[in-house]
């Protein structure tokens, strides 16, 4: 562009245009050339449609007059130096009205305050050298510049008033630059930052409170086949459609949607492994985790996903539930086979068993249990990683349930000596609508871990209402669980202070089969104990 162009000989500009006044103001003022004395005039309107010519060459191609009003009050500055240049210099004819008129002039359009001071400082200077060494010279010129005084006071008052007038565009002008220098800054910043993300191995995208994708890494458009021109300004279920393990599209329901749940609850959430199919219709399996963006304010103004490829580690984690479920299927016939002989040998019908006969073989059959119990526990984890458990949701009370299921423990709560209880609810307790045989499988676990870990005292189960939900808790008096155990509680194999499956009673997997069954009916189970107290257990079953 023409303007471009022009600023960048502005330099070169500047220096010409100071050189031909330099010289030109020279001349008219030292060389005693008849001629020179003669066309004054014709050289100072010369000078003068130089400075003019400056001055609109600035205005039009840098144009530092923001408002009207500045524009305004500068042109009026203008027009005062011009009228008092010229009335103090004699005229318009006057040598004094280029030496003085130009340079400060020129110095207010081109170079700013400093200079327009500097001017000033050397022009009164040269008023007085003048006045003083050549008195008679001075005189010629003007018939006005009697005291020197006088011209020195009026050019004070004129610069004040130009430099007044024009502080506020320099004021601008510096604020201007400064904050261009931030916004250089910043969008310097802002290209490293994206630089960075563009950089992190795994996917990144962040979505704004309306759901549409605001920014989309590399790793990202990678995992995805999407590129992040075409995902921009889309909302995230568009392009998306994360399935969960039983195929449900999470994207399209508010409930389940991360980032909507980062909006509600200002939370961080995970989610995998989720399938996602890319661009192209290729399945991809990843994990999700959204955290919700906050601007200074703490106001949340969308969230941030950081997606990983999971595929080989769901693939392995695959191929590992297969082969326990199939190893404990292959182990469940000859166990069962193995039960069935010994309670035939128990039962004497292959004739009578000394004591010490009966002795082991009770004993083998306990172990033989044992072992089935573990097989089943397996089968139902692989059941439940598989996404294979299949709920059959009818309508029964709670309450019922656990008694029933209470009454299961009695004998083996009254050989401890403990007292177990189900309390009758102080309100009347909803029914809920789930997956009976389910619930009772949670119910038996806490039960019989409850007994197992109280070795004085009780075990009593009670009920609550809320809204939305019914919570049963099954609290006991026993040994309690330390603090530190309990966020691991829930998961595969945990057993506290043991290595898995080394005691005689217990596989640590009861808990996670009791968690994954109640998340699957959309409640939570939950503990509170203290170590040498007692715990309780809670879970929580929709209404
Ligand atoms: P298991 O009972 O087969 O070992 P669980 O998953 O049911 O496996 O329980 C895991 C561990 O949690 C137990 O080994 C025990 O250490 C602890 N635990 C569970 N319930 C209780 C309880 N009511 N009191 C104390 N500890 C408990």
């Amino acid at each position: 562009m023409e303007i471009e162009r022009l600023k960048h000989y502005r330099r070169q500009v500047e220096v010409a245009i100071w050189l031909l006044i330099i010289i030109t103001a020279a001349v008219i003022r030292f060389v005693p050339i008849p001629v020179i004395v003669q066309n004054q005039v014709i050289l100072t309107n010369l000078i003068a449609t130089t400075a003019a010519f400056t001055f609109v060459y600035y205005r039009l191609f840098f144009p530092r007059f923001e408002s009207a009003a500045m524009t305004l009050v500068t042109t009026i500055t203008f027009a005062l130096i011009v009228a008092a240049t010229v009335h103090f210099s004699g005229s318009l004819t006057g040598v004094f009205f280029p030496l003085l008129f130009v340079p400060l002039m020129v110095s207010v359009t081109m170079l700013g305050a400093e200079a327009f001071l500097i001017i000033l400082g050397v022009e009164i200077a040269f008023i007085i050298f003048e006045t003083y060494f050549f008195q008679l010279d001075l005189l010629s010129f003007s018939s006005y510049r009697r005291h020197y005084l006088t011209n020195i006071g009026a050019l004070v008052l004129v610069a004040l008033f130009c430099y007044l007038s024009t502080a506020e565009f320099f004021r601008r002008e510096a604020e201007r630059r400064k904050i261009e220098e931030l916004a250089d800054e910043l969008s310097r910043r802002k290209k490293q930052d994206e630089a960075i993300l563009r950089s992190i191995g795994d996917g990144v995208f962040a979505v704004d409170k309306d759901l549409k994708i605001v920014l989309f890494n590399k790793a990202a458009e990678k995992l995805t086949g999407w590129k992040a021109k075409e995902v921009m300004g889309k909302t995230c279920r568009e392009i998306f459609q994360f399935k969960d393990q039983k195929g449900e599209v999470i994207c399209s329901k508010a409930s389940t949607c991360l980032a909507q749940k980062c909006f509600r609850t200002e939370r961080v959430f995970s989610q995998g492994p989720l399938r996602a199919s890319g661009k192209d219709g290729s399945e991809v399996i990843l994990s999700e985790t959204t955290s919700p963006i906050k601007d200074q304010r703490g106001v949340i103004i969308g969230a941030v996903s950081v997606l990983k490829d999971v595929s080989e580690r769901s693939r392995l984690e695959e191929m590992k539930v297969d082969f326990v479920s199939l190893v404990s299927h292959q182990l469940r016939t000859p166990i069962s086979a193995v039960k069935g002989y010994l309670s035939s040998l128990l039962e004497g019908r292959t004739g009578g068993l000394t004591e010490e006969q009966k002795l082991y073989i009770e004993r083998a059959f306990t172990s033989n249990e044992r072992q089935l119990e573990i097989i089943e526990s397996l089968l139902n984890i692989s059941r439940i990683e598989k996404g294979k458990v299949e709920l059959t949701p009818v309508e029964f009370s709670l309450v019922e349930l656990a008694k029933e299921a209470a009454a299961g423990f009695s004998k083996m709560a009254a050989e401890k000596g403990l007292e177990l209880k189900v309390l009758e609810p102080a309100e009347e307790m909803p029914k809920i609508r789930a997956d009976r045989e389910r619930i009772r499988e949670v119910l038996e676990n806490l039960l019989s871990n409850a007994i197992k870990f109280t070795q004085e005292g009780g075990v009593a189960v009670s009920f609550e209402k809320t809204k939305t939900e019914v919570v049963v808790a099954v609290a006991d008096t026993g040994v309690g669980i330390p603090t530190e155990a309990i966020e691991k509680l829930f998961t595969k194999f945990y057993r506290v202070g043991q290595a898995p499956m080394t005691e005689s009673e217990g596989t640590g997997l009861g808990l996670y089969i009791a968690k994954s069954l109640v998340e699957l009916h959309g409640g939570k189970i939950w503990v509170e104990s203290e170590a040498g107290k007692g715990s309780t257990f809670y879970f929580s079953l929709p209404i």
